[in-house]
């Protein structure tokens, strides 16, 4: 019996496809590393070298992917040169990028596979052990949606569900569309069935995942089909919360908003990529949205959703960025009112459009913007969730009773807008279980967080919560050496 963990270095959809590689290895007879032992804690921080196989999803979005990808291969090789059975394999963006590179750099790795052949992991391994060689396997297309593949998730209560892969837009700054392909839909009909078994297995939120989900359906003559999704996954019984990322300024509907605020079950909470508040940098990323149709989209969802929450993607320093397109992007996040951003200071992509120009920003010259943003970003964040005091937080645990401050232990979890919520749990009041759902009242907004200490507190015990219970009272068999078989951000 031969043991695995899966490290994931990359976004949502990395995450998705790892899920899809655990279940994959396990349905081949792999086991999961799950408890530390002693000796495992002590090698390492990551825990995971006692695995038989670890797999790297990596990914080529994030700043610094090759540096990090061959950081972990660094450390894995000296694991390696004291347990020589073990096998390490590379998957994801970087993997369909680099191909026989990663082996060229890191002959001690002996499976390279890429983002569109996930389902021959088990056999290039077996095929490495077996001629004690390296493998490497990349397809140019998709064969096999990884939807289709077993699947271990991480969470018992809440899951991804895929409704598309690749994109069809050409950002300049982006690799993606390169190394995912073009987009393929699902059918609305395998999806739903998908979103209705997760259900059944105890999930009671499901986010749906797609590189550009308001262009679901172009590919089978439908593009209202989004928005019919959402309202389809209302009727789902016991399936609570319903959240979807990534949408596109470019293809984001009203049909789409319509359906958010007349769907019970679908979470006012909205992630829209803003990446420039200037129309100049917009126009050279190849994004075919303006400031202003930005803008309008927010003002309709607030409008329809005074509640929800927003949050959003910026890139500082894009090549050409004008002080003055600088000054857009400080206006637009003003206006826009984000609950809160993720920020990257740009840094070119090997093989992207973007990183060809003359135009680069000094370094001293992002950081400086950055800096700002970040600054304006905080103040804005802040307002948004000292805003929150006083209202009704309905929290689904993800996090059982750990802080304890005092007298105060506190679970966390998310709110129905995905913000995050440290609740306090009264003496003497039953303890919550990951998956359940508490409700209570915003007593703090912070930076990046909510507190809600109120005496006004309640418990509602799930499915989800019951699921956890007997798992932790019965854990499933496998090698007792960690943590969570899929690691995010190594
Ligand atoms: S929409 Fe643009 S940024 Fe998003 S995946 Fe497609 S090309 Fe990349």
């Amino acid at each position: 019996m031969r043991s695995y963990h899966v490290r994931t270095l990359g976004c949502q959809m990395n995450v998705h496809d790892s899920e899809r590689m655990a279940g994959l290895l396990q349905s081949n007879g792999y086991v999961p590393v799950i408890d530390v032992p002693e000796h495992a804690q002590r090698a390492t921080s990551a825990g995971d070298e006692g695995a038989d196989v670890v797999v790297i999803n990596t990914c080529s979005v994030r700043e610094n992917a090759a540096t990090r990808l061959f950081g972990n291969l660094g450390q894995l090789a000296s694991v390696k040169r004291e347990r020589p059975g073990m096998q390490i394999a590379v998957g994801g963006c970087l993997a369909q990028q680099m191909r026989q590179g990663i082996i060229d750099k890191a002959p001690w790795v002996d499976v390279v596979f890429g983002t569109h052949n996930l389902d021959v992991l088990p056999v290039l391994l077996e095929r490495s052990r077996h001629n004690a060689d390296a493998q490497v396997e990349i397809e140019e297309s998709l064969k096999v949606f990884p939807s289709t593949l077993p699947t271990r998730r991480d969470s018992h209560w809440a899951a991804w569900v895929s409704i598309s892969v690749g994109c069809n837009n050409t950002c300049t700054f982006c690799i993606v569309p390169q190394l995912r392909g073009k987009e393929r839909d699902r059918r609305p009909g395998d999806v739903l069935a998908e979103v209705g078994a997760v259900v059944s297995e105890g999930a009671l939120e499901v986010t749906l995942l797609g590189q550009n989900v308001n262009s679901y359906g172009v590919s089978f003559g439908d593009r209202g089909a989004f928005a019919k999704l959402l309202r389809a996954c209302g009727e789902i019984d016991g399936l609570e919360r319903v959240r979807f990322t990534s949408p596109h300024p470019a293809a984001f509907t009203d049909d789409v908003i319509d359906a958010m605020a007349e769907t019970h079950n679908v979470m006012p909470s909205l992630h829209m990529p803003l990446q420039s508040g200037s129309d100049a940098v917009l126009r050279a990323m190849r994004r075919s949205y303006r400031s202003a149709k930005f803008l309008g989209i927010l003002e309709r969802v607030r409008d329809r959703m005074p509640e929800a929450a927003i949050t959003t993607d910026i890139i500082v320093g894009f090549p050409g960025e004008t002080d003055q397109d600088f000054e857009d992007t400080l206006r637009v996040v003003e206006e826009s009112r984000f609950s809160s951003a993720f920020t990257f200071q740009y840094s070119p992509r090997p093989n992207t459009p973007a990183a060809d120009r003359e135009d680069q920003i000094p370094a001293d010259v992002v950081a400086e913007r950055y800096a700002r943003l970040i600054e304006l970003q905080e103040r804005i964040g802040t307002a948004e969730n000292e805003a929150c005091e006083g209202r009704e937080v309905e929290v689904v645990v993800s996090e059982g009773l750990g802080r304890k401050d005092g007298a105060t232990a506190r679970i966390s979890g998310r709110a129905r807008d995905n913000r995050l919520v440290h609740v306090a749990v009264p003496a003497g009041a039953k303890e919550p279980r990951p998956g359940d759902v508490v409700i209570s009242v915003i007593t703090h907004g912070a930076p990046h967080h909510l507190v809600a200490d109120s005496a006004q507190y309640s418990l509602r015990r799930t499915r989800a919560g019951d699921i956890w219970e007997a798992a932790k009272a019965a854990p499933p068999a496998g090698v007792s050496l960690g943590m969570p078989s899929i690691r995010v951000g190594a």
